[in-house]
């Protein structure tokens, strides 16, 4: 269990996310933690349909994030875990 006592709250994410969140989502790499293949974003294979969309490793059909969108928000799951961030969209 980490040290709970010793942390910054989530404010401190804004930079590095805004970072990683403007840029061209295509450039994205992935590496798969079941089987280790890594390749661009554009190699997953997707399955739908809207509103829900799962992206699964090309090599071991691994979750690599799932996508839901409803109206004013876009639901983000990385991974095949449970817990979601939800993005406010126009
Ligand atoms: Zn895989």
């Amino acid at each position: 269990m980490p040290d709970t006592a010793a942390h910054l709250d989530g404010n401190c994410l804004a930079g590095p996310l805004s970072e990683i969140l403007s840029v061209e989502p295509t450039t994205a790499w992935w590496r798969c933690p079941e089987c280790a293949r890594s390749g661009p974003l554009a190699e997953l294979h997707v399955y739908g349909p809207e509103p829900g969309l799962t992206a699964r490793c090309p090599g071991c059909a691994y979750i690599a994030l799932r996508l839901v969108r409803e109206e004013g928000h876009i639901w983000l799951t990385l991974g095949s875990g449970t817990g979601a961030f939800r993005f406010p969209v126009a």
